[in-house]
């Protein structure tokens, strides 16, 4: 039987690019861990399809899975609920494939507690003007939801230390580099926890 894939968590405040970084590491020609797409009650965002950015679901669904045990996590941001679907995450893993997800900070120390041999990454900007200025440049959310985002990460910075590894995205390709390292470096450890 194939060993249990291990379970990669990329997280860091909103605004810094993990949108971004997890999209260019999928590109990726070399890519052999799957992506957690995860649930969400916010709106699709123009461009965004249901069953490819995200699981696009009502409150009372959302809270439906949460009744029948099926979130791995989920947490409540910026009025809206987002959480990674138990059901894939499992079979993937069983079938021994890595799983990647790309999620905020509450629902990674969700995992953390439930799963303590996943494998968990920070994703660090260079500051908090150079975040809000991405946040801004983004030009997805109104003023009031970017400050509101801004006041997040700042209280969200700090927990980057109950993480096992902290990349800094000063620029994407090389933090999609940074991270593909610590999964093959992760892959030859002798005793995961
Ligand atoms: P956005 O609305 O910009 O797509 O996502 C907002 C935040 O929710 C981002 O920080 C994103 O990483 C996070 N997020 C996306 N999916 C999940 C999830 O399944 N669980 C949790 N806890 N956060 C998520």
């Amino acid at each position: 039987m194939s060993k249990r894939g291990m379970l990669i968590v990329l997280s860091g405040p909103s605004g810094v690019g993990k949108g971004t970084v997890r999209k260019a590491l999928f590109n990726k020609s070399n890519v052999d861990f799957k992506y957690s797409i995860s649930m969400t009650t916010r709106k699709p965002r123009p461009g965004e399809k249901n069953g490819k950015d995200y699981f696009f679901v009502t409150k009372d669904q959302f809270k439906q899975h949460i009744r029948k045990g099926e979130m791995l996590e989920y947490a409540q941001y910026v009025d809206n609920y987002y959480g990674t679907p138990l059901p894939y995450v499992n079979k993937m893993r069983d079938e021994g494939h890595d799983v990647f997800l790309e999620i905020e900070v509450n629902g990674a120390m969700q995992i953390r507690s439930k799963c303590p041999d996943g494998v968990f990454i920070f994703l660090t900007p260079p500051s908090i003007p150079a975040l809000k200025k991405r946040l801004i440049g983004r030009g997805t959310e109104s003023m009031p939801v970017i400050d509101k985002r801004i006041e997040k990460a700042k209280r969200e910075i700090p927990m980057m230390r109950n993480y096992d590894y902290v990349v800094l995205n000063d620029k994407v390709s090389k933090a999609v580099e940074k991270i593909m390292t610590i999964i093959r470096s992760e892959r030859l450890r002798v005793n995961r926890v």
